[in-house]
């Protein structure tokens, strides 16, 4: 990903999928859809695009939401 601000890449900055606020990586829970289910990757272990969540009470009830639209998108194509 093109970057001009080197400082950047070791900070990386990702978006939280329910409330969108862009947060260092390192404040946010990373998961990914498994069998329609998610899974929370906190070791990193599994290399396959991640999404990412605030480790916040709102956030997690909006979770359920995003990952019915999520399978709808998905299963459109
Ligand atoms: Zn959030």
């Amino acid at each position: 990903m093109p970057n001009k601000n080197s400082h950047a890449y070791h900070n990386p900055i990702r978006t939280c999928v329910v409330c969108k606020k862009k947060v260092d990586q390192k404040g946010l829970l990373n998961f990914f859809i498994m069998n329609g289910g998610i899974v929370f990757d906190s070791l990193r272990i599994v290399a396959v695009r991640k999404n990412y969540l605030c480790p916040s009470q709102e956030c997690f009830t909006g979770l359920d939401k995003w990952r019915k639209r999520y399978q709808k998108r998905h299963k459109a194509h």
